[in-house]
């Protein structure tokens, strides 16, 4: 276990924040599942607050805004919406806010039209050629299509499809500084668990706003998509994880899940060796060819709904992915139209050690 040092024991209560640096409040918002909460906060400008993240588009959130709205603002408005990245939890309520507020959301450029795109009535990769073909490959047979399209539906009652976004934003990019009160925040983009993923570093108090790119105890999920099914994300999210390395080891780090936390660099380093280590497991395994499907036990001990396996599977996708990359892998589409990967490093024996490795996760992978 790591020794990341958490000075608040609990979330907020839903309706409550609580101030964790000067001008800086934290909220939480449920959530169904493994997850159980977001956390969203608020920065205090001279005449109102910044939202960061908005939690799921489920009436309940809605309600706990509009009581923080009434009880915790000071009596003073909402002037502008920062979303971290695209995901349903975090974007879910920023057109709510947005239009009741009549201010701007802000969002890197990539997330922005990516969280549109998927919010539109655009064309489901679940229902296409592509879609059934991606899947195939890695193993799965044409029945788990019709298993995702099913669970789609279900889950769009809970908040988890993507929700209506604001028709326009105001653009981040890496570097931005943002001036909130007597505070300048810089923005700081991460890659692989979303496309342009920007976190938010105040270098005067000390403190960043990590959303999903860097949280305490979750593996945050980084997976390739039927959407770009040659995409390396994971190169992307390894080589966030050095340059975050750079944020000082003193910084109160505030993710979107989970708690509050003292120790950024060990955690950083922790989630580098882990990727590591699975890379060297997976690698071990396809010492005999095998399909991504194949691999999904080497990653992950527990039982996967349909859901699960598709971030699962495009978890170990993202692994082999980056091997390829690395030369240490090959792929070969076989005549049954599966891929299957075999292990090319004559180096591999040498750096190999079985038996030694982290144990397959039973962790939540739903961020
Ligand atoms: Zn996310």
């Amino acid at each position: 276990m790591n020794e990341l040092i958490y000075p608040h024991a609990d979330h907020p209560q839903p309706g409550v924040t609580v101030e964790v640096a000067d001008g800086v409040r934290w909220l939480s918002m449920p959530m169904g599942g493994s997850l159980s909460h977001i956390n969203l906060y608020l920065l205090e400008d001279k005449d109102g607050w910044w939202v960061v993240d908005t939690g799921l588009g489920v009436e309940e959130t809605e309600q706990w805004w509009q009581q923080i709205f009434a009880k915790e603002l000071n009596g003073r408005p909402v002037i502008g919406v920062i979303c971290t990245h695209m995901h349903p939890d975090h974007i879910g309520q920023s057109k709510m806010i947005t239009d009741q507020f009549r201010v701007p959301l802000y969002m890197t450029q990539a997330e922005y039209y990516q969280a549109r795109a998927f919010s539109s009535s655009a064309g489901s990769h679940h229902s296409s050629w592509a879609g059934s073909e991606f899947y195939v490959r890695a193993g799965m047979d044409e029945t788990y299509l019709a298993e995702l399209q099913k669970m789609w539906q279900s889950r769009s009652s809970e908040g988890m499809s993507m929700p209506e976004m604001p028709t326009g934003y105001h653009r981040l990019k890496d570097g931005d500084v943002l001036t909130i009160g007597h505070h300048d925040w810089q923005i700081v983009v991460g890659s692989g668990h979303s496309p342009e993923h920007a976190c938010l570093y105040c270098a005067a108090l000390k403190v960043m706003i990590s959303g999903d790119q860097i949280l305490p105890i979750i593996t945050s999920n980084v997976s390739v998509h039927p959407t770009e099914p040659n995409a390396n994300p994971l190169m992307e999210w390894m080589e966030s994880h050095n340059r975050f390395l750079r944020i000082p080891d003193d910084t109160f780090v505030l993710p979107a899940h989970n708690l509050p936390f003292f120790g950024i660099r060990e955690r950083l380093r922790e989630l580098i060796s882990h990727h590591e280590d699975r890379m060297l497991a997976i690698e071990e395994h396809c010492v005999e060819p095998d399909t991504a499907k194949a691999l999904l036990p080497v990653l992950f001990a527990r039982e996967l709904d349909p859901r699960q396996m598709m971030m699962a599977l495009g978890e170990a996708i993202a692994h082999v992915h980056l091997l390829m990359y690395r030369n240490r892998i090959e792929r070969t589409l076989h005549e049954d139209g599966k891929y299957r990967f075999r292990s090319i490093d004559p180096d591999l024996a040498r750096r190999s050690h079985p038996g030694t490795h982290d144990a397959p996760s039973d962790g939540p992978i739903l961020v």
